[in-house]
């Protein structure tokens, strides 16, 4: 997707700051961070929301979530715990339209996020 910030980024087009990265996921620090720790986790393969997923594509999802048990190893937050959120639509607050999961921690969240 030409037009689409997160793919940029995985081309090298926006810089980031890199968390994690393999031959399907990339990770990196959320450009406007919302806790001490805010790294989004995104497939390096244009998929639109959530609601794009379908059985040729859904292994990106145990994909990424064996990176961010790797990303909350190396950052330090894995026994102090935290958040992993996906904005799905106009209602769910998604803004960036490539599939993408929030790993949030660094300090106490709040709950319920309203
Ligand atoms: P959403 O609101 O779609 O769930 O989350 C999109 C996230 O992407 C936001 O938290 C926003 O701060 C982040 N973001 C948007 N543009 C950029 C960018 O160019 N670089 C980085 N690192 N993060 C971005
Ligand atoms: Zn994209």
């Amino acid at each position: 997707m030409s037009d689409c910030i997160f793919c940029k980024i995985v081309n090298g087009e926006i810089p980031s700051k890199k968390v994690y990265e393999d031959e399907n996921v990339l990770a990196f620090y959320d450009i406007s961070p919302e806790a001490p720790v805010h790294v989004v986790v995104i497939p390096k393969q244009h998929i639109q929301s959530v609601n794009d997923l379908n059985e040729e594509n859904l292994e990106i999802v145990s994909q990424i979530f064996k990176a961010i048990n790797k990303i909350v190893i190396e950052l330090g937050i894995a026994d102090s715990g935290y958040r992993i959120v996906n904005n799905c639509g106009k209602d769910g607050g998604q803004t960036v339209n490539h599939l993408h999961f929030h790993l949030l921690g660094g300090r106490s969240l709040n709950w319920p996020p309203g």
